[in-house]
């Protein structure tokens, strides 16, 4: 494709995604599109076990290969942001950027497909569903269709940067996300006899509590942790102490040794606060994607990139929401990128937008990370 046709090209493809938005594991449409806009440009469509999402190939076959990922899926949200292109489906929306990723890495495509007998070894592109849901990049990480791949870059939109400014650091920018379900079990009796039973409410109210030292007591305070319960439940009238009493919540961390130690406190003091209250206790625990963690060369490589197309560099502030981009960063050196899209409302709101001026910057971006990479390594 021309030069000159990509920008509206990405722009209205940005649109159309951008209306027709589907869910985690549900991209069946948005795959759909992908992959013809890449076959109308003869380029490569590998042949993966995947339901939705897929990886495309650029370049040539011998070594080294360099990747570069867009997820592609959208939230449950009601838009409310009076776009021209605003979600055709009530309760669906591009409120993460999701949709903007996609259209840059499609242009990235486009632009490398036009230089393509240039490129010093192969690009893989990556569209990865179900990021929302945190299990898409294990999907792909699972088809070993990047076995061969040096380096990763992801980009992701930012409402907290103008268009033409970065955020990217060294080290941890995003946190590993845990899960967990609590559920204390007592005996339950008439309120006017607590004697007679074991009562979880005071057990949980104190849990509760002792939670929170784990953060202030237990971890490093230069270190960024969290521990938050989303939810408790116990109880349904006013004159019977119940049996069982459940708490939900998330912990997350920027470190590998915080997030076991926090794991490991959590445990103790449930199952020491559960014997000393009579009571037992069952833990669900579910382990999110690792901490996003950028590879300190490839860092510095993207920041040097980056300024040479004009884009302001500044340091990201790290944030302790997930990204399931570290999943390929466990394998694989890897550099995730902030985006400018315009000070906006934040992510996974009805009003988030993402200002499409971004996206030619964006895609040229990726693509010339992906040729000097591949100029850089042997
Ligand atoms: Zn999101
Ligand atoms: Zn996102």
């Amino acid at each position: 494709m021309e030069t000159t046709r990509l920008e509206p090209f990405i722009i209205d493809t940005f649109k159309e995604l951008h209306s027709c938005p589907e869910l985690s594991y549900e991209e069946f449409g948005t795959t759909a599109k992908i992959k013809s806009i890449l076959q109308k440009e003869n380029i490569e469509v590998l042949d993966l076990p995947l339901k939705t999402g897929l990886v495309a190939k650029i370049g040539n076959e011998e070594s080294p290969v360099v990747a570069l990922r867009a997820d592609i899926d959208a939230l449950p949200i009601d838009e409310e942001t009076n776009l021209p292109y605003a979600s055709k489906t009530p309760g669906k929306m591009h409120a993460c950027g999701h949709d903007f990723h996609t259209a840059a890495l499609l242009g990235a495509a486009l632009s490398l497909k036009s230089t393509e007998d240039k490129l010093k070894g192969g690009v893989l592109l990556v569209f990865q569903p179900a990021e929302e849901d945190a299990g898409g990049a294990l999907k792909i990480v699972g088809t070993n269709a990047l076995k061969d791949a040096k380096v990763i870059y992801g980009l992701h939109t930012s409402p907290l940067y103008p268009v033409g400014t970065l955020g990217i650091s060294p080290g941890p920018v995003m946190a590993a996300v845990d899960r967990f379900t609590v559920t204390f079990v007592g005996k339950g009796c008439h309120a006017a006899h607590p004697d007679e039973g074991a009562d979880v409410i005071p057990l949980v109210s104190e849990f509760v509590l002792a939670l929170q030292t784990i953060v202030s007591r237990n971890s490093n305070p230069f270190a960024a942790n969290l521990v938050s319960v989303t939810k408790v439940s116990a109880g349904n009238t006013w004159n019977v102490l119940p049996e069982t009493a459940e708490i939900e919540g998330t912990v997350r961390t920027l470190t590998i040794e915080d997030r076991k130690m926090i794991k490991s406190r959590f445990y103790a003091l449930a199952e020491g606060l559960a014997a000393a209250f009579g009571a037992k206790v069952k833990i669900d625990w579910w382990d999110g994607p690792p901490p996003t963690i950028n590879d300190v060369l490839w860092t510095n490589f993207v920041e040097h990139i980056a300024e040479k197309e004009g884009f302001i560099v500044e340091a990201a502030t790290p944030s302790l929401g997930g990204e399931d981009f570290s999943e390929y960063q466990a394998k694989i050196p890897g550099v995730y990128i902030k985006v400018g899209t315009g000070e906006t409302y934040p992510h996974h709101t009805s009003k988030f937008v993402a200002d499409p001026a971004a996206l030619l910057p964006a895609a040229n971006l990726l693509a010339h990370l992906a040729r000097e990479t591949l100029r850089g390594i042997k």
